[in-house]
């Protein structure tokens, strides 16, 4: 495999040893943990973070780098994969050992996806917590990658309030909001995506998952279920949509 590196200065600066032990590699793996892509070599692994404004797109090798486009790892013959971040607060990160272990990751909460996120864990990490449960989802600490809009349909499918104290939750609601969280980001990543602003998936396309929602950006709208308004409040700088009806 072979690398170009136009510009070090991404969120942190790029180790100067990358291309050298990146070169004549060839990609075992591919994973995502959190945020960070994980791409796998028999010398190690390179840690990838799209940050605000980045974007992998595999390119043919004939085509110009363009302002903003920082690397390249050729991929074949043909190909390179290119990293492209106007401002610049991605990353890429080397590591030899087992990446799990690297401080950007060693101490990331569990995936939603995942067996170790279940009703009993979120049982669990819920008591003792005064916050309000939707707060406490979105918490990173908590579960990683339940956004703003996961939340919201989360709660209404497991008929919880945003705004009941995360303490206050029972086993049983625990379990079904774990499962609703589950149902909800699988069924985005089966649609493809929730469309927002400038999102596109990887072959360039917008999401669907939108015209899923039940609450979220519904406010007024009728609800799905039971047909009233849709209410919407501020909590933590974030909108919250809701049915007073369904969730309790
Ligand atoms: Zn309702």
């Amino acid at each position: 495999m072979d690398v170009v590196v136009r510009d070090r200065r991404l969120r942190w600066p790029i180790a100067a040893h990358f291309e050298a032990a990146i070169r004549g590699q060839i990609v075992r793996s591919v994973d995502r943990r959190a945020k960070y892509i994980l791409i796998g070599f028999d010398a190690g692994t390179m840690i990838l973070h799209l940050g605000m404004s980045g974007s992998l797109r595999l390119v043919k090798r004939d085509i110009p780098p363009q302002a903003h486009d920082h690397w390249d790892i050729g991929v074949d013959s043909g190909w390179v994969l290119r990293f492209h971040d106007p401002r610049r607060f991605g990353s890429l990160h080397w590591t030899e050992t087992d990446p799990t272990l690297h401080p950007l990751l060693a101490k990331l909460a569990p995936e939603p996806l995942s067996e170790a996120f279940d009703g009993e864990y979120l049982y669990r990490a819920t008591r003792k917590r005064n916050v309000a449960v939707k707060q406490l989802i979105m918490n990173s600490q908590l579960v990683v990658g339940v956004g703003n809009i996961y939340a919201s349909e989360a709660l209404f499918r497991a008929r919880v309030s945003p705004r009941r104290a995360a303490r206050r939750l029972t086993r049983k609601e625990a379990a079904a909001l774990a499962q609703a969280i589950k149902d909800v980001l699988g069924q985005a990543i089966d649609i493809g995506g929730t469309t927002l602003r400038d999102y596109v998936n990887a072959d360039g396309a917008p999401g669907y998952f939108r015209q899923k929602l039940f609450v979220y950006e519904r406010a007024g709208a009728r609800c799905r279920v039971c047909k009233s308004s849709i209410k919407q409040f501020v909590q933590g700088q974030r909108s919250t949509y809701w049915c007073s009806t369904c969730q309790r």
